[in-house]
């Protein structure tokens, strides 16, 4: 594997929330105990698994996280020879707090995620140092994915995870947090494909008064769709739209806890299996005494894998467009779905006088703002490189061409 390129950097944490183009909250960093996962490597692992299409899924069932450490206790599981990625998943059930894989350990492999990482700068939203996949943290869901670069990486075999839970205290910081989880393990089977599909539920809210019965043939939304595929087709995929309503509000505060973005993405629960993009008037994010709009907003970097309806399954769009400013719906679509299946910005915005955040993806250019990833996308942000390509078409969204 070649090696990522890291940079010592004041906190970015706008890609920590997903969000794009705005400002976020800082964190400080709260380390709490750690055991070592590896005791736990020979534990057998309980869960029921179920295989659909190319993608595997283990369910490990519930778990509780201990409040004084944040943390559940090692969790087991194995993956078979031909699995080419792994997505853990962590919901909560009960309690309400952030969540983030602690330790991840490769069984007679390398350190995934060493439980270190929570002592370092931008812990606990986002993990670059101490993850050999990068992972951001998100509220009440969260996925990390392994890998999440073009590079193969030979995930089958066994492997134990520590989930950690942290939650926001009245000083600002963050601080262990109870409660219990659903963790659920999904895997990509087979190599990764050449060509591929991605199923959108493109979810109306009513915003702008587009409704699903109009969507195919109102203008703005037809010119945004035929970007998107434009957009992902020179990656090898082809984007499959399905429009439907939603009942849900088409103004959105994301904020902190993010409470109404949890609540737009659960009104995507009885659609079918699709990455849910939800279409709607405004998003706001509020925040460290600021008000702002935003783009978008995607439910992970990336996001639950096969879900719709739970906390983060979902990207939401704003389709607020100011008098002479570029349209960029369909970019943004693109944008967050990018995240959402794994792709962090490109670049974050220096902050302090640092050096830029980079992402881990071994041939995106520096400074490129034609680059879809950008952490500022504009018009013609609309680039993916190789690996890019390859990371998306590697999630276990996609399926293979009919
Ligand atoms: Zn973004």
């Amino acid at each position: 594997m070649r090696a990522r390129r890291l940079a010592a950097v004041a906190v970015p944490l706008s890609l920590a929330l997903s969000a794009c183009a705005l400002e976020a909250p800082a964190a400080s960093a709260d380390a709490s105990g750690h055991a070592d996962v590896a005791r736990a490597a020979d534990q057998a692992s309980g869960g029921d698994s179920a295989q659909v299409g190319g993608a595997l899924r283990i369910d490990l069932g519930l778990r509780d996280i201990d409040p004084q450490a944040g943390a559940t206790a090692p969790v087991a599981f194995a993956l078979p020879a031909s699995a080419r990625s792994a997505a853990v998943t962590a919901t909560l059930e009960t309690g309400d707090a952030y969540l983030a894989v602690e330790a991840w350990q490769h069984v007679g492999g390398p350190i995934l995620i060493a439980p270190s990482w929570l002592a370092t700068a931008t812990a606990p939203l986002l993990c670059t140092e101490g993850c050999m996949f990068r992972q951001a943290a998100r509220p009440r869901q969260q996925t990390a994915l392994a890998p999440n670069t073009a590079e193969p990486f030979a995930v089958a075999g066994g492997h134990v995870v520590r989930i950690h839970a942290f939650a926001a205290t009245p000083a600002g910081g963050w601080a262990p947090a109870g409660g219990t989880i659903r963790l659920r393990v999904d895997a990509a089977l087979g190599p990764v494909p050449a060509k591929g599909v991605l199923a959108i539920n493109l979810c109306l809210t009513g915003a702008l008064g587009i409704r699903a019965a109009i969507a195919a043939r109102h203008s703005r939304i037809a010119a945004a769709v035929a970007d998107l595929r434009a957009i992902m087709a020179p990656a090898g995929l082809d984007v499959s739209i399905a429009f439907h309503d939603v009942t849900a509000s088409p103004f959105v505060v994301h904020d902190r806890g993010d409470g109404e973005v949890s609540a737009l993405f659960a009104a995507g629960a009885a659609l079918p299996l699709a990455v849910n993009v939800f279409l709607v008037e405004k998003l706001t994010w509020q925040g460290g005494g600021k008000v702002k709009p935003i783009m978008g907003l995607s439910g992970g970097i990336p996001g639950p894998v096969r879900e719709v309806g739970g906390p983060q399954a979902g990207v939401v769009v704003s389709l607020e467009l100011k008098p002479g400013e570029d349209d960029r719906l369909g970019v943004a679509i693109a944008h967050e779905v990018g995240h959402y299946l794994g792709l962090f910005h490109t670049e974050e915005p220096p902050e302090g006088g640092a050096a830029p955040l980079l992402d881990p993806i071994a041939d995106t250019p520096t400074g490129a703002t034609d680059n879809l990833m950008y952490w500022s996308p504009a018009a013609h942000s609309r680039k993916l490189t190789a690996d890019q390509a390859t990371v998306l078409r590697a999630s276990a969204w996609v399926a293979a061409p009919p």
